[in-house]
């Protein structure tokens, strides 16, 4: 220990004129990096071994320090050079959005004001702002904007905050202090599309209903609930004495972007006095632009609702937003009064609405970026989204090579079929082959960093995705994919059939 504590040297302090010329550099190089995505490729194909070494994760924690300046400088190209960027105007995998500027710049923001959004005493602005990005999120989607709610780290803590929502209000017994066995052989039970992400069984896992306790209502061609099915299986389970906990629906599947049917859902729960908790995770949003008979609208009539700011608001990872409708069944699902902890009970303190303790300035960036773009922004966005991958799909479709599967909000379906197979794939082998090939399609594609796409089975046959949460992608953009899709499979055909007959 160094002997003389008056003025310490500490190894993390640093000047603040070193910190602004450190900073804007990054700045600097950070600009110039958003710049030029569209020229690099989406993502490198290298080994977790070459990745580790490029960018020096790897070797022993150091024991001594390194140069701030130098360390952050050294970094960047790296970082940039070996990062999947899904910024690029040709990323089009999964849900993963590109980040809006100024969300980058709230993160910095909000790390360095580091308000503690347990408590409205450690972050009066904060959780002010917090509190009005709950509210915006909510009137955006045409959801009560007097609902309880907050941010958490995604689509899947807010669907599991609403599922703890629902488990507190349904069980008819005190589930927080004698827990989800006290019911006896009577067991809480959730219902949710066979379509549903995989955050269910997280959530039945982790509010302790158990995977066993989910019912996987089918549905049907069109990838929607069959709520016959959902009304079936409900009134069995209440016949057999057990507690229907929570009915999930589904706002823009994973998947293929499918809306359950919303609205009949919603009724079914009504009449039943059963939670309704919709995920809207991926689509959420897309009720501020839906039609007004569309189902997307009936997320409004939900208990509960999931989005995902840092999917289609275009937030840096990580925000997700949780939406109760009646906030004091939030509270009441997660609030303790604990001895140490002196709150005024008038002001909202987020500890007492979610899992979380100390909490991060999440909706900083949120907030940021509603104020930037407003309402009508986003809608637009959100909108040109949507256009562009029906323009995906019109070209798609027009292709002889390509098979356009589904077309939901912004996500296309699809695959290639060699021209001579299209006509035998009902037959067991071509099928099989067919989804061989795309397969390895996807990987080289994935690998080639030209373009990014993800894959989806429906029916049994395996299909690339192409998802659009993306405001820097354009209709050249999207006119490039069936050609580079073609291209790679015609090859790729050529080689593995190449392989069969050797
Ligand atoms: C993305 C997604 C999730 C999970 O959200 P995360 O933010 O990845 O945790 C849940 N449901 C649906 C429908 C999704 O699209």
């Amino acid at each position: 220990m160094q002997d003389d504590l008056t003025s310490r040297q500490t190894a993390l302090a640093l000047d603040p004129e070193v910190f602004r010329a450190i900073g804007h550099r990054l700045v600097d190089d950070l600009a110039e990096f958003l710049t030029r995505i569209p020229t690099r490729p989406v993502t490198s194909d290298d080994s977790p071994d070459a990745v580790r070494a490029a960018v020096g994760a790897n070797g022993p924690l150091p024991e001594h320090g390194t140069d701030p300046a130098a360390l952050l400088a050294d970094l960047v190209p790296r970082l940039v050079s070996h990062s999947l960027l899904n910024a690029h105007p040709r990323f089009f995998g999964y849900i993963t959005s590109s980040p809006a500027p100024i969300g980058v710049l709230g993160d910095f923001l909000a790390a360095a004001i580091n308000a503690n959004v347990g408590s409205w005493t450690l972050s009066p602005a904060a959780t002010e702002i917090e509190a009005q990005t709950v509210r915006w999120t909510a009137e955006f989607i045409g959801f009560p904007a007097d609902c309880g709610g907050l941010l958490v780290s995604g689509g899947n803590m807010a669907n599991i905050v609403g599922v703890l929502a629902a488990r507190a209000a349904a069980a008819p017994w005190d589930v927080r202090t004698q827990g989800v066995g006290a019911g006896g052989g009577r067991r809480l039970v959730a219902y949710a599309s066979a379509e549903t992400h995989t955050w269910i069984q997280k959530a039945a896992d982790i509010t302790g209903l158990g995977t066993d306790a989910i019912r996987w209502i089918p549905t049907g061609r069109d990838q929607r609930m069959d709520t016959h099915a959902l009304e079936a299986a409900i009134d069995a389970d209440r016949a057999a004495g057990h507690v229907p906990c929570v009915v999930v629906g589904t706002a823009g599947s994973v998947s293929t972007g499918a809306v359950d049917p919303l609205t009949a859902v919603a009724a079914i729960c009504r009449a039943r006095g059963i939670w309704f908790h919709v995920d809207g995770a991926y689509g959420g949003f897309a009720a501020a632009v839906a039609d007004p008979d569309d189902d997307l609208r009936a997320l409004s009539l939900a208990d509960s609702v999931a989005v995902d700011p840092h999917k289609w608001l275009y937030a840096p990872l990580e925000a997700g937003c949780a939406l109760v409708r009646d906030a004091a069944a939030l509270r009441r699902a997660f609030a303790y009064h604990p001895p140490y902890y002196h709150f005024d009970e008038h002001v909202v303190n987020y500890v007492d609405y979610g899992p979380q303790n100390s909490r991060g300035f999440r909706a900083l960036k949120v907030w940021l970026a509603m104020k930037q773009a407003g309402a009508a922004g986003y809608r637009q966005t959100i909108r040109e989204d949507i256009a562009l991958s029906q323009a995906m799909a019109r070209a798609i479709a027009a292709h002889p090579e390509l098979e356009l599967v589904t077309q939901h909000l912004s996500i296309a379906t699809f695959r290639f079929v060699p021209a001579d197979l299209r006509a035998s794939l009902s037959i067991p082998d071509v099928a099989a082959y067919v989804d061989a090939l795309n397969r390895a399609l996807l990987d080289r594609i994935q690998r080639g960093g030209e373009l990014f796409v993800s894959n989806a089975v429906i029916d049994g046959r395996y299909l690339l995705r192409a998802c659009i949460v993306n405001f820097h992608t354009s209709l050249a953009d999207v006119h490039a994919v069936p050609e580079i899709v073609v291209e790679q499979g015609r090859r790729l055909d050529r080689a593995m059939r190449g392989e069969l007959t050797r």
